[in-house]
């Protein structure tokens, strides 16, 4: 064993507080990681909080990790000490269902364990489930570990590993590209970074936002157009207008209404996941033969392809970097959307 800062929550109304973690001796394929910089995902809040409930204390969150590898177990072949590396939402799973081996791992059949909060046997993490990227230093199976290419900062990768991954997948699947007009439904930690990739892989790009507030970042990040939802005229201008809609909004929206700008076989992937059922008139997908998808994260061979793409594009999160003791007012700014665009926590500040 050895041990690692880390900072942790330890009820669902605590504040983030210094905590000494036990990270496990290096097996064979494994793969000990000094991590730089770890973004701050809505997931994480959701966690902390135990707002999906089966949350587990003390709680360290954080699946955006960006780091140096600081040593390899003595199989490891992907990695070597001193290598740019990144973590997402996943560290393990179980290598043989049929998503797994197709490289799907987040859709494992047993559950993928999770890089937060997912019971695993003691010898995988001392205290019985994981902890995550608010830390110093993280073990994890070398599978599971990507490479950052040199040509983007470790600070801006991090939240490629969460949020970009969620977005570069979906695009992806459903071949945005030139000729194809994709709209992001949310310009905030997640839309951001699907603005960017969808417009770098050749599509035609529209952010439909609530307000214009942030139009010119929108542009800049590459959007062609951009639209205020609050506006009903907006529904009226692109009916039947799109070939790929990705909603990142996790808050209630009219469903029904967005499906209805999808042209003939146009889909609409969910991405945020609000709690409450969604309302679909039936005639509304029979129509035009439009599908309504969803899409969780990415693979990890994916999850490659999506930081080597980023690399070569020039794309990186937009950030606001925080010192540790500063999580806990993040997470307010976050939950009231005062965030351009993204949090990223500074380990070297543990
Ligand atoms: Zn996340
Ligand atoms: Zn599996």
């Amino acid at each position: 064993m050895s041990t690692a800062a880390a900072y942790a929550v330890s009820a669902p109304d605590g504040r983030f507080e210094k905590v000494t973690i036990e990270r496990r001796e290096l097996g064979p394929h494994d793969v000990l990681i000094d991590i730089k910089y770890a973004g701050i995902c809505h997931s994480d809040i959701h966690t902390a909080r135990d707002e999906w409930g089966g949350a587990k204390y003390p709680c360290v969150p954080g699946h955006e990790i960006a780091g140096l590898v600081a040593a390899v177990g003595s199989a490891v072949t992907r990695h070597r000490v001193g290598d740019r590396v990144g973590v997402g939402c996943m560290v393990d799973s179980c290598g043989e269902c049929e998503p797994c081996v197709a490289g799907e791992e987040q859709y494992c059949i047993p559950g993928a364990t999770m890089t937060y909060n997912t019971p695993v046997a003691p010898e995988i993490q001392a205290d019985g489930y994981t902890m995550g990227g608010y830390s110093t230093q993280i073990v994890v199976t070398e599978n599971f570990v990507v490479s950052i290419p040199e040509g983007i900062g470790l600070d801006v990768a991090a939240p490629l590993l969460c949020a970009g991954v969620t977005l570069f997948s979906p695009l992806r699947h459903w071949n945005a590209g030139p000729g194809k007009r994709v709209a992001i439904i949310g310009m905030g930690g997640l839309g951001h970074v699907g603005v960017k990739i969808a417009s770098a892989m050749g599509a035609e790009v529209t952010v439909l936002s609530h307000s214009l507030s942030k139009q010119e970042d929108g542009t800049k990040f590459g959007a062609h157009h951009y639209y205020a939802t609050s506006d009903r005229q907006t529904f009226r201008d692109l009916r039947n207008h799109f070939d790929l809609i990705l909603n990142t909004v996790s808050a209630d929206l009219p469903i029904d209404s967005y499906l209805k700008l999808l042209r003939l076989d146009g889909t609409l992937v969910i991405l945020g996941l609000p709690e409450n059922p969604l309302q679909i008139k039936p005639f509304t997908v029979a129509g035009y033969r439009r599908s309504l998808a969803g899409s969780m994260i990415g693979g990890i061979a994916q999850t490659q392809e999506m930081l080597n793409f980023c690399a070569e594009h020039g794309i990186g999160a937009e950030i606001e970097t925080i010192s540790a003791d500063q999580i806990d007012g993040a997470y307010e700014r976050v939950v009231a959307s005062d965030v351009r665009y993204r949090f990223v926590i500074d380990t070297a500040t543990m």
